[in-house]
């Protein structure tokens, strides 16, 4: 589970995170709204430490995420993300992208990672494709690609950012189909998203950002058919 308790972050004097407390339960899927520049992001990536907070505290299973306890890596193999641009390397194949940070970061066998790689492609129906390379991948592919890579280190939380917003409109169903199996499989999830339908379908919850505040949470029926803040109304009525 994670747990944010008053957490600031600053860049420079620009305050971008003001005191935003948010819980997300084991097996619970909790969906982050807002406008660009309201500090999703920037939230999402305090949680794996991408970036550091200034004030609070972040909890990962109880351990806050600065805890020397993660070691250098150890918090990365436990809170995957995934963006909206896949970030996959274009000289490598499939297995290889897949494969590379457990061998060289996490000290897996290259046999092990093979196969934990096989078992998770096949999953998301990619097991055909451990010999292509990126480029020869649909966007939704190469996003499923994505996803699997954040799976090999059997995370305990999984952090996605905007993972649709760069595919094709008739591509978003499939790569949202596999966010959904995850959620039924029991996956913690924070989810940064701009479909409003699948944080409806899918969200356990669903929190409202504004100027790095989060003005609203509360479950997605509520949120969506009934918000309080004049805000969150202003926002939902511009973008659905
Ligand atoms: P979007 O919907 O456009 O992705 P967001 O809600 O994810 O927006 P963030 O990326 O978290 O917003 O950015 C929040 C604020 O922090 C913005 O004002 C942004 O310009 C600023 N910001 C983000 N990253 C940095 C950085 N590395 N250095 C300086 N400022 C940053
Ligand atoms: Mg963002």
């Amino acid at each position: 589970m994670i747990e944010i308790d008053e957490v600031t972050k600053y860049f420079g004097t620009k305050l971008v995170l003001d005191r935003v407390s948010l819980t997300v339960n084991r097996h619970e899927v909790v969906c982050l709204i807002g406008a660009s520049g309201s500090g999703k992001s920037t939230l999402l990536r305090c949680v794996n430490r991408l970036v550091a907070h200034d004030y609070g505290t972040i909890r990962l299973d109880g351990v806050p995420v600065d805890d020397p306890r993660f070691g250098k890596t150890g918090l990365q193999k436990r809170a995957g993300i995934v963006f909206q641009s896949y970030n996959l390397f274009p000289h490598m194949t499939v297995l290889e992208n897949i494969t590379l940070a457990p061998r060289r970061v996490h000290g897996v066998s290259r046999a092990e990672a093979t196969a934990r790689a096989q078992e998770v492609l096949a999953r998301f129906g990619m097991d055909g494709f451990a010999q292509a390379y990126p480029e020869q991948l649909s966007g939704g592919q190469q996003q499923r690609v994505a996803i699997a890579r954040a799976l090999m280190t059997k995370p305990d939380v999984l952090l996605l950012d905007e993972i649709t917003a760069a595919l094709d409109p008739e591509l978003v169903g499939e790569v949202l189909a596999i966010i959904r199996g995850l959620k039924d499989a029991g996956m913690t999830m924070m989810i940064v998203t701009h479909e409003m339908g699948f944080a409806r379908d899918c969200a356990d919850r669903v929190a409202f950002l504004s100027d790095g505040m989060i003005l609203e949470e509360g479950p997605p029926d509520r949120i969506f058919g009934a918000p309080e803040q004049p805000r969150t109304r202003a926002f939902l009525d511009r973008i659905i």
